[in-house]
């Protein structure tokens, strides 16, 4: 027996419906916003995530699954959608494309993580993208299009949580601040911190080591140092927040993971998960395009990882739309009226009914008792009379009714149910 991948999971047939309940609702929600779906590899240069979700990230450091193909060429599964996106928009020279482009992608990734609850190797995110914007109206839009997924999803309990993490002028201010405030900290402080010290001090702030936490919570504050123009973006974006009616915490602490984002920083936070809280996270990233080559290109995004969120919809007891059940169970029970079965099933099928037929040679009573089993609303038995007659004698399982229906009336019949 070979078993599954550590941190990777199959999705069952009992459990399919959840998923394409969040990716449907998802994509309903792309359509409402407008943006049009992308999809890129699932592997790319190692390069475009070196350079596109940076050297001093975790992401890059630790989680990427790199290898060599049989070329010789270093290829990495995508860790995250945004470089990619990226990619894709340089490559193809949409930056011609009436802007601001909008889009949407849903995809598997990949990092090597140690596992555990809402930690997987192999994750989903729905995330969207929308480039050449540099307007607050944009970060606002991208954030309010993320509340409403979690609204149509029926999750609660989320807390918007927002910061703005300035521009490379201001966070250089901010970076010496940091810097100062840090220095005398540093051997009590962890090891990837110490390193982050020199690389990046602004990343510092996301560590979770308790004794690190406690120093950062007095460490200066990036809100105190934005430039005047970083100070009226992030305003701005606020009030469009709130004339959407869409609530918000200011967190200065909210860094996000990856090197290429400006401006506004933004998460979902939810309390009902535990410790892998976040269910969603964006921002805007205004230097990413240019720094994988593109013209000088605004952008603003965000991701939310489907596993979190539905494990979030479970432990909030959200309304999961049950799975699809037949609407008909045609039973045969001689050779002629299960040949009788088939072509109704077919002709059922063709007019859009989910209609299901025996196909395990079982006898009429199995038949019926596997119908129930799978929740088949009508069940039709036919058999040496019924085909003399050119009706099928049809039972409503739940109300327990039987009645004759014609051959040639049967999807009508179902149609008006
Ligand atoms: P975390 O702090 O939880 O590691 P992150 O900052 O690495 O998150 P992002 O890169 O912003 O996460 O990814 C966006 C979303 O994708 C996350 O909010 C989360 O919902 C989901 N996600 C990220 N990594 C994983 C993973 N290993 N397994 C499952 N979901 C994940
Ligand atoms: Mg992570």
């Amino acid at each position: 027996m070979i078993n599954i991948p550590k941190g990777t999971k199959d999705v069952l047939p009992s459990q399919s419906h959840k998923w394409q309940h969040v990716e449907q609702t998802a994509r309903d929600v792309a359509k409402l916003y407008n943006l049009k779906e992308i999809r890129t590899p699932v592997f790319e240069h190692t390069e475009l995530f070196r350079r596109g979700v940076g050297e001093t990230t975790d992401v890059v450091n630790k989680e990427m699954y790199t290898f060599l193909d049989k070329g010789g060429r270093s290829v990495t599964l995508k860790p995250e959608g945004t470089a990619g996106a990226a990619r894709l928009f340089i490559e193809n020279g949409l930056s011609s494309s009436p802007m601001p482009l909008k889009a949407f992608y849903l995809t598997p990734c990949f990092r090597y993580e140690r596992p555990q609850a809402g930690r997987l190797r192999e994750f989903h995110q729905f995330g969207i993208e929308v480039f050449g914007s540099k307007e607050p109206e944009t970060d606002a839009e991208v954030i309010s299009a993320a509340n409403a997924l979690l609204k149509k999803l029926g999750i609660t309990g989320c807390e918007l949580q927002i910061n703005s993490i300035g521009c490379p002028i201001c966070r250089a201010e901010y970076n010496k601040a940091l810097k100062e405030y840090f220095r005398p900290h540093l051997k009590n402080m962890c090891q990837t911190c110490n390193t982050r010290f020199e690389q990046n001090p602004l990343r510092m702030l996301d560590c979770k080591e308790e004794e690190c936490k406690k120093i950062t919570a007095n460490a200066p504050e990036i809100l105190d140092y934005l430039c005047p123009d970083c100070k009226d973006h992030f305003k701005k974006v606020q009030n469009l927040l709130t004339a959407q009616g869409v609530k918000y915490v200011i967190n200065p602490n909210i860094v996000r993971g990856l090197d290429y984002y400006t401006r506004t920083v933004f998460e979902f936070v939810s309390t009902s998960i535990g410790a892998q809280g976040t269910v969603c996270g964006g921002g805007r990233y205004d230097n990413l395009i240019s720094e994988l080559g593109g013209a000088p290109t605004p952008a603003v995004g965000f991701a939310a990882g489907l596993e979190r969120l539905l494990i979030v919809m479970e432990n909030t007891g959200a309304t999961i739309p049950e799975e699809q059940k037949p609407l008909i169970y045609l039973a045969g029970m001689d050779e002629n009226s299960r040949k009788k079965a088939v072509e109704l099933a077919a002709n059922l099928r063709a007019n859009g009914i989910n209609a299901e037929v025996d196909l395990m040679s079982r006898s009429v009573k199995a038949q019926f008792k596997y119908a129930d089993k799978i929740g088949a609303k009508f069940v039709a038995a036919i058999g040496e009379t019924e085909l003399a007659n050119g009706e099928v004698s049809l039972k409503n399982m739940s109300t327990g009714e039987s009645s004759a229906v014609k051959f040639g009336g049967l999807c009508a019949y179902l149609q008006k149910v």
